[in-house]
């Protein structure tokens, strides 16, 4: 019997669950992926702290870590994959019982970087390939590393502009530059050499679909794709005004199934069964 299982707050909608259980399904693991809420500490660090204890006496296999605690779980992990270190956020943790270490990774940008190559043309392959990511939170930390990690240039816009320079100064070291920018008019002029647009705030998502963070006026680079980490709907209001100037859009449906792939190979050294996990979620 294999317990996995998800930390964060709320996670009243979380697919997860779903996801982790259609695996074990498949691949006929006996085994089941509760949902834990934690509130943010300091309020719920005795939760937080019961969970982890759980995981290193080895009664939980593994856990994944949603908001509010993808950062602040960081000073109670032993160890840090080298991608989680970079990005500054943890959203799987397990034990390694024989080093008897506590260990976090971050499976968000593998499984966006995964997912938006599914919309990027071959031919663009080792060009001077330019992005664009709309927001500086978790998700756009996560889409900035895999990008950087693979040769693009990255600019960050941002309502408030420290949290971009935040990235910048985090992320910005021998991968590469990520420019920080205000989420402005200001962006424009840079936009035509620009080959990929990222939705990374949560504008659009249900309930408020008729939204999106690109303003109607502005017009998207002729030769763009654009990607949208937002799920639900599955065609968002940015997709849609992509879409009508004839520009390729995704949704983030297949980040959301790849990191989940990606955290249950961590946990059970097993191939996930990824079409049927996309299947139960679709
Ligand atoms: P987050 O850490 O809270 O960051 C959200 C970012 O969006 C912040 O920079 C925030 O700025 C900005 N923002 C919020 N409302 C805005 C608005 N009206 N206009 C401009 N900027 C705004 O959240 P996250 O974890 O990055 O998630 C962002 C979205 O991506 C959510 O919808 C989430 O569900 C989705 N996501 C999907 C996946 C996937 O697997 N597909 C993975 C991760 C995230 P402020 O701090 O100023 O509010």
């Amino acid at each position: 019997m294999i317990r996995l299982g998800l930390i964060g707050f709320p996670l009243g909608h979380s697919l997860s669950r779903r996801l982790h259980e259609r695996a074990l399904e498949v691949l006929g693991m006996e085994g089941r992926y509760d949902l834990w809420e934690v509130p943010p500490l300091p309020e719920g660090r005795e939760a937080l702290f019961s969970r982890l204890e759980a995981l290193r006496e080895g009664r939980v296999a593994g856990i994944n870590v949603t908001i509010p605690h993808k950062e602040s779980i960081l000073p109670y992990v032993d160890h840090l994959t080298p991608t989680a270190q970079a990005i500054g956020a943890v959203n799987t943790l397990w034990f390694d019982s024989q080093a008897a270490q506590l260990v976090g990774e971050n499976t968000d940008s593998p499984g966006f970087w995964a997912d938006v190559q599914k919309l990027l043309p071959e031919e663009w392959e080792g060009e001077n390939r330019q992005a664009l990511i709309l927001g500086a939170g978790g998700g756009a930390r996560a889409a900035a590393h895999a990008l950087l990690t693979h040769g693009w240039l990255v600019s960050v816009a941002a309502r408030r502009i420290s949290q971009a320079e935040e990235i910048s100064r985090h992320l910005g070291d021998s991968r590469g530059e990520v420019k920080p920018c205000l989420l402005s008019e200001d962006i424009l002029p840079e936009l035509e050499t620009c080959r990929l647009i990222v939705n990374a705030t949560p504008v659009g998502m249900v309930p408020d679909i008729k939204n999106s963070p690109w303003p109607h006026s502005w017009e998207f680079p002729k030769e763009a794709v654009v990607y949208d980490l937002v799920y639900n709907p599955a065609r968002t209001c940015f997709m849609q005004q992509a879409e009508a100037q004839g520009l390729k859009a995704r949704n983030g449906l297949g980040m959301l199934v790849e990191q989940a792939a990606l955290a249950f190979q961590c946990w059970t050294d097993r191939e996930p069964p990824r079409g049927e996990m996309f299947k139960a979620i679709r």
